[in-house]
């Protein structure tokens, strides 16, 4: 058998498709994000990073370098095991107090990341609700439809943010059977807010559990940075809110937040929770300071919200095809995987802005997009630098302009 034959046709078939990814090496630089530097073949080049889910530039800020030195300082490079055996140390416990608190819920559990957190606290929330029927947003992301097939229940998919299919399907489920609604705050790829308060109405009306990922909105949205739910002020209604320490919080790992009966029974039943080795001491140091930073500051939040706006309202009168969104994601139209590389690659290259293109399976086949995210820290220059390049790069390839 020629096994290496069947991985390199495998890659090859997504070369053909136009959506074979390239690693960018970038070499991060405390203290001057958004620059950067990139390795290549050719040597070392500055660039602009357009496109990092390090929302507020957290992670290399000099306060959270401080605060992960510190804890390495006192408390060594790994966390000695897993969480149950002598895996657990007191930065976790602080960490998961933090977190409990930012959503208002009686208590919280980390895991190694947000992916890990949504696989196994949906598979085994599940699992242990007999004959559980779970309905998901047809758009939820991958970790969450990879704790709905692990927790091996019935499923029902409705359609992206429809709460009247979501209402029908209710409807057609048995009254007394355990429901659990997965959905998201803000959904990363079109920046479109999930329809957290009629969705929590439903859930009410039908009994049902709420589980609400806000990976994309922890630390942005609502007065502490508890995301959407927490800025309609309805986190109160919401059974489990899941997030990341990885995106806004600039640190690594992932979490859940809800009632001391849930968080104890995922904690004594989630594989993926139990039988891996918990988070370093640097990492949680760091989450922990961001959490805790976040909560108490809303300049971050503000200035992020105003350079999201501006970079918008700039590309769109320059005519360069922004999707639309009430959030701080600007994704614009290409609908084509070649054409999109093509367009990432001229940007890299010949200006040194780094937007990765978004191609199929993250996205469906036709809707590629760039998709950039500014953060704070993308001044008024750097915006001019990047209207300009856009207008050249969709002058070039003769790509299509908003209408
Ligand atoms: N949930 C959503 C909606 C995401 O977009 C992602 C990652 O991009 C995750 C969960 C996984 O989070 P993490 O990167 O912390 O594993």
């Amino acid at each position: 058998m020629d096994y290496e034959r069947i991985f390199r046709d495998a890659v090859t078939a997504v070369r053909v498709e136009g959506r074979y990814r390239v690693f960018c090496d970038i070499e991060r630089q405390v203290g001057s994000f958004p620059r950067a530097l990139r390795h290549t073949a050719r040597g070392v080049r500055p660039i602009v990073i357009w496109c990092s889910n390090d929302y507020l530039g957290m992670g290399t800020r000099p306060f959270m370098v401080e605060a992960a030195l510190a804890a390495v300082t006192q408390h060594g490079t790994g966390a000695g095991g897993t969480r149950n055996i002598s895996g657990s140390n007191h930065l976790h416990v602080s960490l998961e107090r933090e977190l409990a608190d930012l959503h208002g819920k009686e208590a919280a559990l980390v895991f190694t990341s947000g992916y890990v957190a949504n696989e196994a606290a949906i598979s085994t929330v599940a699992k242990l609700l007999p004959d559980c029927i779970v309905f998901s947003d047809e758009k939820n992301h991958a970790s969450m439809i990879a704790g709905i097939r692990s927790g091996g229940t019935s499923k029902r998919i409705f359609r992206h943010n429809d709460v009247a299919h979501l209402e029908q399907m209710l409807k057609e489920t048995a009254p007394d059977r355990p429901k659990l609604i997965a959905f998201e705050g803000v959904y990363s790829m079109d920046g479109s807010f999930g329809k957290v308060r009629e969705i929590l109405d439903l859930a009410e009306r039908h009994s049902a559990m709420t589980y609400l990922d806000e990976v994309h909105a922890v630390g942005m949205y609502g007065h502490r940075g508890g995301g959407i739910a927490q800025m309609l002020g309805e986190e109160h209604r919401v059974t489990v809110i899941q997030g990341t320490l990885a995106k806004a919080f600039g640190a690594l790992g992932g979490y859940i937040a809800g009632s001391v009966a849930l968080i104890d029974a995922v904690r004594s039943y989630a594989p993926g929770f139990i039988f891996t080795t918990s988070l370093p001491p640097a990492v949680t140091g760091a989450a922990l300071a961001s959490v805790r930073h976040l909560k108490a500051s809303d300049a971050e939040r503000i200035q992020h919200q105003e350079r999201a706006s501006a970079v918008r309202r700039r590309l769109a009168a320059a005519g360069i095809p922004v999707m639309d969104n009430p959030s701080h994601i600007v994704p614009v139209f290409v609908g084509d995987p070649v054409l999109c590389k093509q367009a990432s690659d001229l940007l890299l290259e010949e200006h040194g802005i780094y937007i990765q293109p978004i191609n199929y399976p993250t996205v469906p086949r036709g809707t590629e997009r760039l998709r950039i995210t500014p953060s704070p820290f993308h001044d008024d220059q750097l915006v001019d630098h990047l209207v300009t390049a856009m207008q050249s790069v969709w002058s070039n390839l003769s790509l299509k302009r908003a209408a």
